[in-house]
């Protein structure tokens, strides 16, 4: 049976291999490919950030933790297994997402920053975007399915030989279902080069929030910012600047040689993640996207789902 995806970002790419594992006839088509997506621009750590609901994110987000794990024993992936380092402006009760997680301990207090009063070590994937899209991509196409580059005006006109289509268009979905509970969260990330001491550290809620410091291969992936519904995908030199002494106040070993790349994105958020099966122009559209600040951090989750959800609508 053909399925046709509507995009070729994390969700897209994830949705149609489970498809294709599942033995359906998959075909993507996409606005754009990687490396244009805003998967491309993601840091890309496993953190349920801006994701909702929380019931529902621990769930695929466990199932994509174990996946990332599976996929850190086959090379070229460019999923790595690192210990993450969050630090709290406060003493504070255990994340909501704890027994998703391995490793998980709380940062002795003579171990803290001046600036901070409470932190923790856990172990997650961490995923270097410019080898897992082209891997994806490449497994995609490998298990049978195809790629084509174009843009869908509506559910209709799309994939008309297909009598599923799954909808994994991140930022572009909301035009094309309609959705306006669907807003922007515009992200900046700065790749640097240079020397550091190689861990990886978080603060979402305190001083410096929000700011990341994500050492890979080449280079540091510093970062951030989130501004709800600006929905420009320009980076902005200012912001650069402030990216770049928080984090050297997160942790002043850093030292930067040179600035490697500026990229923003918009991370598609809603008060949920739509992942759900709707019936319009006689064809089944499931709906897979709204994963906020959690792309990677949910992606093989929903991609299950998403079959599941499949296989329901055809016996039902
Ligand atoms: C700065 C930044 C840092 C981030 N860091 C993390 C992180 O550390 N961990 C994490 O889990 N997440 C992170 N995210 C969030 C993550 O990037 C997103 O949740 C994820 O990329 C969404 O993936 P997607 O496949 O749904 O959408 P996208 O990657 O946006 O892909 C959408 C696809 O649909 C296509 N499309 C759109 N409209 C149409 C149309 N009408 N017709 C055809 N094709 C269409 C697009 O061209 C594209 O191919 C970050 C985001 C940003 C911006």
């Amino acid at each position: 049976m053909k399925a046709t995806v509507i995009g070729c970002g994390i969700s897209g790419l994830c949705s149609g291999i489970r498809l294709l594992e599942a033995d359906f006839d998959v075909q993507i088509i996409a606005k754009e490919l990687p490396p244009n997506t805003t998967s491309d621009v993601a840091a890309a750590i496993w953190y349920p950030y801006r994701c909702y609901p929380e019931e529902k994110a621990l769930h695929w987000g466990k199932q994509t933790l174990e996946t990332c794990y599976e996929l850190t024993k086959a090379p070229d992936t460019g999923v790595s297994i690192v210990q993450f380092t969050e630090y709290l402006p406060e003493p504070s009760p255990d994340p909501w997402w704890k027994n998703a997680v391995k490793q998980f301990r709380r940062v002795k207090p003579e171990n803290l920053p001046e600036i901070y009063r409470d932190g923790y070590f856990f172990e997650v994937p961490f995923i270097d975007s410019r080898l897992h899209m082209p891997w994806l991509m490449e497994r995609f196409k490998n298990l049978g399915g195809t790629i084509r580059k174009a843009e869908a005006e509506d559910f209709e006109e799309i994939g008309s030989e297909s009598e599923i289509i799954v909808n994994c268009a991140g930022i572009g979905a909301d035009k094309l279902a309609n959705d306006k509970t669907f807003y922007p969260v515009k992200g900046q990330s700065v790749w640097v080069e240079g020397k550091y001491n190689g861990a990886y550290y978080l603060d979402q809620h305190g001083k410096l929030s929000l700011c990341y410091v994500l050492p890979r291969s080449q280079d540091i992936v510093l970062g951030g910012t989130a501004v709800e519904h600006d929905a420009t995908v320009d980076p902005e030199e200012e912001i650069t600047d402030q990216i770049i002494q928080k984090a050297r106040q997160l942790d002043p070993s850093l030292h930067i040689d040179k600035i490697k790349h500026v990229a923003a994105g918009l991370r598609p958020a809603r008060p949920e993640v739509r992942l759900e099966a709707e019936q319009k122009h006689g064809r089944t559209i499931i709906h897979n996207y709204g994963h906020g600040g959690a792309g990677y951090t949910l992606c093989w989750g929903c991609a299950d789902e998403v079959v599941e959800l499949v296989k329901k609508t055809l016996i039902e």
